[in-house]
């Protein structure tokens, strides 16, 4: 639905979804007026399931390291962790880039920009290569996924 509405109201074309959430990006500060601190606003009233953060909040406190290995992006996700107060739970953030650009709007970027070689990842990250990393930089004997979806 987001990406018909993108396209056909937008004229933002079909693509790889980094490309499209910062041609949107682009869209709503540029077109639409739209203020980061508006954007922010939406990141932060983004629903979440009470059970992710008993579950990081859980293996935080029990001496676990807790990662994020996400498709969004670095604004997103410091927005959302900052407005619960949850970036103390977590140690790293694996995710796509977000900058600023020469007239001041927020952009996105891939988190890999080079081909990572993956057939079943989008273009722009393979998070089994980043897991397999982590696991390569320090031994975990367990591994556990959250997701803060609901499918
Ligand atoms: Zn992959």
């Amino acid at each position: 639905m987001v990406h018909k509405y993108l396209e056909e109201q937008a004229g933002i074309r079909r693509g790889q979804w980094t490309n499209i959430v910062d041609e949107a990006l682009v869209l709503l500060q540029k077109d639409h007026n739209t203020s980061l601190e508006q954007i922010k606003a939406v990141m932060q009233e983004l629903p979440t399931l009470n059970q992710v953060v008993e579950s990081i909040e859980l293996v935080h406190s029990q001496g676990g390291d807790c990662f994020i290995v996400s498709d969004a992006n670095e604004f997103f996700i410091n927005s959302f962790l900052e407005s619960r107060n949850l970036s103390k739970f977590i140690s790293r953030v694996e995710t796509n880039r977000s900058y600023f650009d020469e007239q001041g709007y927020l952009r996105v970027t891939a988190h890999t920009p080079d081909p990572h070689g993956c057939k079943l990842c989008p273009p722009n990250m393979c998070k089994g290569k980043i897991l397999v990393r982590f696991q390569n930089t320090i031994f975990y004997s367990v591994v556990l996924i959250l997701r803060n979806r609901v499918i």
